[in-house]
């Protein structure tokens, strides 16, 4: 099967000049996600997991299922104000502006061993203000893995500390 057959290009979305990478042709076929699973635990192989974190909202998808079939829990990591208990808050760069994540204080417990999990890796910001949550908790980040990578925005750069997988790169 070719994920990519599954991922919709839709140009200047959300904004002009943006080619929005819409997963959703793939949610909406359960031979295709089950194959993308399958894909996303193989790049883990047998590598032990306490969490696996993701990032709101489209890394949830794909964030669940991976932390049931590996056994592990799962974490969300997610825009301000909508965690309701106790959060660290990271903010980070977006081209004009400025944004930030928050994680619960007691998602993840010093030493245990997190896969980070996100839909599109770009240019990295989100990811690496995700990691630094994770780590400022004592989390070790095992991988940090993707459905896919827009390669020429070198998001990599940004997480060179950690090993990076994706499925497609673009
Ligand atoms: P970045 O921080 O630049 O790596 O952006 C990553 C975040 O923005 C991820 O949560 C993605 O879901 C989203 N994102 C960025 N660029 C795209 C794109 N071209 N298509 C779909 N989602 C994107």
């Amino acid at each position: 099967m070719n994920l990519s057959e599954y991922i919709r290009n839709i140009e200047n979305f959300p904004k002009s000049g943006v080619n929005f990478k819409d997963i959703t042709p793939l949610l909406a076929n359960s031979d295709a996600v089950e194959h993308c699973l399958q894909q996303l635990l193989a790049l883990v192989g047998g590598k032990k997991i306490d969490k696996v974190a993701a990032i709101e909202s489209r890394g949830f998808f794909f964030g669940t299922l991976l932390a049931q079939k590996l056994n592990a829990g799962f974490v969300p990591i997610r825009k301000p104000g909508k965690l309701p208990y106790k959060t660290l808050k990271e903010p980070y760069q977006l081209e004009y502006g400025l944004d930030a994540l928050e994680i619960h204080e007691d998602a993840i417990k010093k030493g245990e061993r997190v896969l980070l999990h996100d839909d599109v890796l770009a240019t990295g910001g989100t990811a690496r203000a995700a990691c630094n949550l994770i780590e400022q908790l004592g989390g070790e980040i095992v991988q940090c893995n993707f459905l896919l990578e827009l390669e020429f925005l070198n998001g990599t750069k940004k997480l060179s500390s950690h090993s990076v997988k994706s499925l497609l790169k673009y």
